[in-house]
């Protein structure tokens, strides 16, 4: 019987171990940085690599205010010039979407 070694807490590459798991000798619960819980063999997570879930959801990016709100404005700009583009293609540019326009660019 070998020794049941504590890996509660460890990492194995985005795997953090928490408790043997249930039934199934030889595997540990976790959960991947992505926040899946997994159940993974000891012995394999011992072998070097990038160990994940294998189902990784994306993790979200952290957007600083200033940046979000840039993306915000520019996005709204991004608007304004399609609706003229557009009204350009058809022959004309309405008076308000144009007034609106020069106000975006003072
Ligand atoms: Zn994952």
């Amino acid at each position: 019987m070998p020794v049941k070694r504590n890996y509660s807490g460890r990492t194995f590459g985005q795997i953090t171990l928490d408790a043997p798991a249930e039934n199934r000798p030889g595997y540990w619960k976790g959960r991947c940085i992505c926040g899946n819980e997994v159940q993974k063999r000891i012995d394999n997570l011992k072998r070097p690599g990038n160990h994940t879930c294998g189902r990784c959801k994306p993790v979200p990016r952290i957007v600083e205010p200033e940046t979000a709100a840039r993306i915000a404005a520019l996005e709204a700009a991004l608007t304004l010039i399609r609706q003229e583009i557009a009204a350009m293609r058809i022959g004309h540019v309405p008076l308000e979407l144009a007034n609106r326009q020069s106000a975006i660019c003072e």
